[in-house]
């Protein structure tokens, strides 16, 4: 059929608004029969309104103004005309009106129905014998404009029948550009629609786009560029990933990548380089794919491609999406170790057979727990046919939200009858001030105390180097103290004799399979701290040992203030950069912290590590701990972030694969090697140790010159819980910059994202008067690494990956030993010791009594304290208000790995026993209970998370076991004996440290809010709540800098049911029921907003809780409405909105923005759309139906919607 092209009238000067209206009235007339039977007037009326269009802008405008029924008439013509002039006509009428107008006539038409309209045409017009080119193409360019609009267009498009008339033209087409352009635009909508993908790919879609994009050409670059990016969506689709693979795609699309990337010396084509590889990242998603990319020698072209592209920033995206498919590709490694299951074990007199341990050590000899046979669980899955996007987003907030307790009846405080008070009546003991009446009393200083740490009149040993061979000198380089001499870390373990520390009707007896030689081998461990001998020291020297930390210098020396006094001599190089110093009389000087810690005492802390029993019979102090930390004066900013330090580190683990031959590889420590440490003698590698109180390091393995991989132990009787670390370096070299990976972290983010520093220790500055941890380290960043996780180790979940924590550091001393460390460590030796300094803190005024609660698994007791204010007199009304005092009960440390928990009790006991006016008024106001370490086994073996049943210890409250979990058991019974004697304390609060968010805050529990977040009708007779509960985070957040209202939370979640904080309130009935969480990080608000948090901020955390409490008194004693109003109207305010999309702060585990560069670069085959896309924008703008519904985040441009993911973590 011949075809005229539209016919342009000419009528000129006739005044066009009435014109537009009067043509469009005409249109509306003819609309039905009439429209069939006269074409002739048709073709003429738009004709003749398509001039007008073409001709005045206004014109169009009037058309689609609002209020007038321009496009209804104009589509209605359009269906109901038979005329294929006359459709033409109005198609390019649709084609001016819908250029302009940005996308609002658009989608006017698309809710008029245009799409559909057109569909129904399209198909007609195909079914004509030879179906007219100029209709087809204006057809398809208008469904390629309005497409993007319309999010139903694929579906109906599919169904009805359209999609094959469009790769039929297509096929039929190839050569003819003009028409082709505009079918490959609507092909690259419709596949955006998975089911489409795959009935295209039936349907040979993507061999014909192979057809149009090989072999390379630079013709037609729009063209081409639509065609792969349609061949980008097609492939998301895993069968047709799968079909490509099986066509050889793969090494095509690579020499079509490095076509490309050799001739576009200009960059004028990223986008085409950028689709092809949008395509190879889809095809990689299968294992096919991956496997297929690895054999086409995809790492190296990659590899090599991108690191041309490096140094040109617009190249960005296209290193980045290479970095990304390699990643994916990157072969999955094991574990460099032959167990994740702890080095150590400790073996349980009372395992329950369903427990942890059990199952952990219930595997037959022969399993490898390291990986899965088949942990790359293949894409048996189909695609599937469903077509709502959102879905997963949608499950993601549920199950958050499931999280929150919905059963009324375990939301209501109840004080259920727990146990006979006779048996609760043993516990009477640890509240002797409740029924003292102090008539004995002289009322002068040292008495009640019964101090159990300063009961054993233990000698300090002075100790000398005459028992030390240079041979053990010289291969315990670094550490404070050396080990016995054979064997330090399998043999010979250590009891002490069983602690005197006992309790009469507590104590637990245990059989302890240990000896007495060990005792011995301790005490001569410690003759190593040692006032050496002029003739050892001599002999170091000629021998080079290196134990020598010090800088030599003259006795005494005095530096920033602090007196030095000498304790130790060291050997061995002395040229350490000390200006004129003299070999002469070296030795070891010391700076005597004790001036500026009251209380640190080194003397004391040695012999407290003498009591302290550890698993692996630790009998090395390290020297940070011995020595103390000063809190440095200068403020630590969060370090900031510098673009492309992920991709920089994770190209150089790539090298690894592509230049093995550059890798060492070589094992440097190793705890699982009885030999352990490997001493290192050739100097061309760094010394480790970690075999000290809260060490933590299992194994490293030098990679290149200066680049380690770290393996961190698990905890104890446990295969996971990695991210606690404390360890020692030495052997270091000045200068250079050493890179460290820890390579088996879990948790799926972390606070080193964000502007956090790693914490490190010098000896040589301590020496020199520095003694002090500082944040340190450059280039950090944690990313999901190549390491298979077994699925033993995450609960049955295949194909996970370990993360990999990175940092560099350089070292400014020659001979140093360094320290680094997750967080500011605080041992159980520690703990010891500033009790026992405390205690002799006390005066007169101050009641302060230490007993030990019981002892634990390994045979460290769990001190208890009390304290308070002495009655004034022992007069009646004087020893009545004593007793009567509410109590305050705290707690803390129950998770090893959260030492910041412990220096905020240290803050808190240091202003309970201060002599301020406040403090004196807060012992007269209280009675303080405290239990200031509830896990000291797990800090003492370098946990992070467990006791040595291999158990989260803040999981067991609700049901806790004598001999398994003894100091949980035994505070809760306390809180149970309080409770039934009616003297319920009136706070309780567990502190602890958070690593995913900054600043302090506290979960506390409330029934209201825990309603109102779950959704859940309650009927509002049961809301009645005191608000009380929100009054201590509210005084926090007033007083406390570090502290943010903002982050609290007060909602009861089912997977913390069995906590600490909800367990107390729930069954001893305590409404002001708390967890106080610090963070590992720093703040992004109040005074310290922008800075790292240090110890001297975390113990003024701990006063002004303190401080807090006096206040809460105040007020709880006058019944300050006005206060209480405040609360109410707080309380309004931060009322939740109703949980339509996710939850706000509440159930979040991580309030940080997103990525700076997107981090979760999933292999998983099940994780396709969690799949970070680290290029928002450019082809993918205009496809509809993109699933981007995750709730508003503050996003980073860079990333789009980068890694985030709502996940539900526990980390109380
Ligand atoms: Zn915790």
């Amino acid at each position: 059929m011949k075809m005229n092209k539209p016919k342009m009238a000419s009528e000129k000067g006739v005044p066009s608004t009435s014109k537009v209206q009067i043509l469009l009235a005409q249109l509306e007339k003819m609309t039905g029969d009439s429209m069939v039977r006269d074409p002739e007037t048709s073709r003429q009326i738009t004709s003749k309104l398509l001039h007008l269009i073409q001709t005045q802008e206004k014109t169009g405008k009037e058309v689609m103004s609002k209020g007038t029924s321009g496009m209804e008439v104009i589509l209605s013509s359009l269906e109901s005309t038979r005329d294929a002039q006359t459709i033409l006509n109005i198609l390019c009428i649709l084609s001016e009106l819908l250029t302009l107008g940005k996308g609002r006539r658009v989608g006017v038409f698309v809710s008029k129905g245009g799409t559909g309209v057109l569909l129904r045409i399209l198909i007609s017009t195909s079914k004509e014998f030879h179906p007219s080119e100029e209709l087809m193409l204006q057809l398809h360019s208008l469904l390629a404009k309005v497409g993007p609009k319309d999010r139903k267009l694929g579906v109906k498009a599919r169904l009805s029948g359209a999609l094959n008339i469009t790769i039929n033209l297509i096929k039929k087409n190839l050569q003819n550009v003009k028409l082709l352009l505009p079918c490959l635009q609507v092909l690259r909508v419709y596949s955006s629609n998975m089911v489409n993908a795959i009935s295209l790919g039936k349907s040979g879609a993507i061999e014909i786009m192979f057809k149009i994009l090989a072999p390379y050409s630079k013709k037609n670059t729009s063209l081409l560029k639509v065609a792969v990016d349609a061949l980008a969506a097609l492939l998301k689709s895993k069968t047709n990933a799968r079909r490509a693979v099986e066509a050889r795609c793969v090494s095509t699309l690579l020499t079509l990548y490095m076509d490309w990337h050799r001739n576009d010396t200009w960059h004028r084509h990223t986008a085409i380089r950028k689709g092809l590889l949008g395509c190879l990242r889809n095809i990689t998603n299968t294992k096919l794919g991956r496997k297929s990319f690895t054999e086409a020698d995809g790492m190296r072209i990659l590899y090599n491609s991108s690191s041309e592209c490096l140094t040109v920033r617009t190249l960005d995206p296209l290193v980045n999406t290479s970095s990304l498919i390699m990643r994916k590709c990157f072969p999955k490694n094991r574990l460099p170790l032959p167990t994740i299951k702890s080095a150590f074990h400790y073996q349980l007199d009372h395992a329950l057979a369903s427990g942890p341990v059990a199952q952990l050590y219930s595997q037959p000899p022969g399993v490898d727990d390291v990986v899965d046979d088949s942990d790359d669980n293949e894409d048996t899955e189909a695609d599937t046919e469903n077509d709502t996007e959102n879905e997963e987003d949608e499950k993601d907030c549920r199950s958050l939200n499931d999280d929150i307790e919905k059963d009324i009846n375990k939301l209501h405080p109840q004080k259920s009858p727990t146990r006979p008070f006779e048996e609760l009546r043993v516990y009477e003991r640890f509240f002797v001030e409740l029924s003292e009446d102090f008539q004995d009393y002289t009322f002068d200083c040292s008495t009640t105390s019964s101090s159990s740490l300063a009961r054993t009149p233990r000698t300090v040993l002075v100790p000398t180097a005459q028992a030390l061979s240079t041979n053990d000198v010289t291969t315990q380089t670094s550490s404070v103290l050396c080990p016995p001499p054979k064997d330090p870390h399998y043999s010979t373990p250590a009891p002490l004799p069983p602690p005197a520390l006992q309790l009469d009707t507590l104590r637990f007896s245990k059989e302890r399979n240990k000896r007495e030689e060990v005792a011995q081998d301790l005490s001569h461990a410690l003759e190593c701290v040692a006032l050496k001998s002029e003739d050892s020291l001599n002999m170091d020297k000629q021998k080079g040992s290196p134990i020598s930390t010090q800088k030599v210098a003259h006795s005494p020396l005095l530096l920033e203030g602090i007196a030095i006094r000498c304790l130790a001599g060291g050997g061995g190089g002395s040229d350490c950069g000390s200006e004129g110093a003299e070999d002469e009389g070296a030795v070891l000087e010391v700076p005597d912290t004790a001036q500026l810690l009251p209380l640190h005492d080194l003397d004391l802390y040695v012999d407290m590590v003498k009591g302290t029993h550890s698993v692996p019979q630790y009998t090395e102090v390290a020297y940070p701990d011995y020595f103390g930390h000063v809190a440095p004066t200068f403020r630590e900013p969060l370090l900031e972030r510098l673009y492309g330090v992920q991709r920089s580190k994770i190209f150089q683990d790539i090298e690894r694969l592509i230049h093995p031959n550059d890798i060492l590889d070589k094992i440097v420590y190793d705890l699982d090697i009885a030999s352990c440490p490997v001493i290192e003698s050739d100097g061309e590698s760094l010394k480790f140790n970690s075999q000290f109180e809260s060490g933590n390091l299992r194994k490293a393995i030098q990679i290149r010159k200066y680049e380690y991989d770290l393996v961190l132990n698990s905890d104890i009787n446990s295969n996971h819980h990695h991210q606690w670390f404390y360890f020692e370096v030495s052997g270091m070299r000045v200068g250079a910059t050493y890179r460290f990976n820890i390579i088996n972290c879990e948790k799926s983010n972390s606070q080193f994202n964000y502007g956090m520093q790693v914490l490190m220790y010098s000896v040589q500055e301590a020496i020199s008067g520095r003694p002090r941890w500082v944040r340190t380290g450059a280039d950090i960043c944690y990313y999901k690494n190549h390491f298979a996780r077994s699925s033993i180790a995450t609960g049955g979940q295949k194909g996970k990956s370990y993360y990999t924590m990175t940092f560099s550091s350089s070292f400014s001393h020659k001979d140093d030993v360094c320290y680094f460390a997750y967080h500011y460590p605080y041992t159980y030796s520690s703990l010891k010791m500033h009790l026992s300094k405390l205690e002799a803190m006390r005066t007169p005024e101050i009641y302060m009594r230490q007993d030990v609660l019981c002892e634990t698994l390994g045979g460290n007791s769990c001190p208890l304290l009390t304290i308070t204010a002495m009655p004034e007199s022992n007069s009646n009304d004087h020893v009545c208000q004593f007793r009567n005092r509410p109590l305050i009960f705290l707690s803390a440390r129950v998770h090893p790995g959260e030492t910041n928990a412990s220096w905020v009790m240290k803050g808190t006991l240091e202003f309970l026993m201060s002599a301020s006016p406040l403090a004196a008024s807060l012992r007269e106001a209280y009675i303080f209970k405290i239990v200031p370490m509830l896990n000291p086994d797990g800090v003492v073996n370098g946990n992070h998370r467990c006791s040595l049943s291999g158990e989260d210890l803040n999981r067991q409250w609700q049901n806790p076991n004598a001999e398994l979990h003894p100091t949980i058991y035994h505070t809760k019974s306390l809180l149970q004996y309080l409770a039934h004697t009616q003297r319920a304390p009136l706070v309780f609060c567990d502190y602890h440290g958070h690593s995913r968010k900054k600043n302090v805050f506290m979960y506390g529990c409330s029934l209201k809010e825990t309603i109102w977040q779950s959704s859940i009708s309650a009927a509002s007779s049961e809301l009645h709540e005191d608000l009380g509960y929100r009054a201590l985070p509210k005084i926090l957040s007033q007083i406390a800098p570090a502290f943010s209202m903002a982050s609290c939370s007060f909602v009861v979640e089912r997977s913390k049911e069995s906590t600490a904080r909800v367990v107390v309130w729930r069954e001893i009935g305590v409404q002001r029921s708390y967890t106080m969480e610090s963070t590992v990080c720093g703040c992004d608000q109040g005074k310290y907003k922008g800075y790292q948090i240090g110890t001297r901020e975390l113990e003024e955390m701990g006063a002004q809780f303190c401080v807090a409490l006096l206040r809460l008194k105040r007020m709880t004693g006058l019944h300050n409405h006005q206060h209480l109003l405040d609360l109410e109207s707080d309380l309004i305010g931060t009322q939740p909105k109703v949980v339509s999309s996710c939850p706000t702060t509440y159930v979040m585990d991580e309030d940080e923005p997103s990525f700076l560069e997107a981090v979760d670069y999933s292999a998983e085959s099940n994780d396709e759309d969690g799949e970070a896309d680290n290029e928002a924008g450019a082809g993918s703008r205009e496809i509809p139906e993109t699933p981007d519904l995750r709730p508003e985040r503050p996003s980073d441009p860079e990333s789009g919607h980068g890694a985030w993911k709502c996940g539900p973590v526990a980390s109380q």
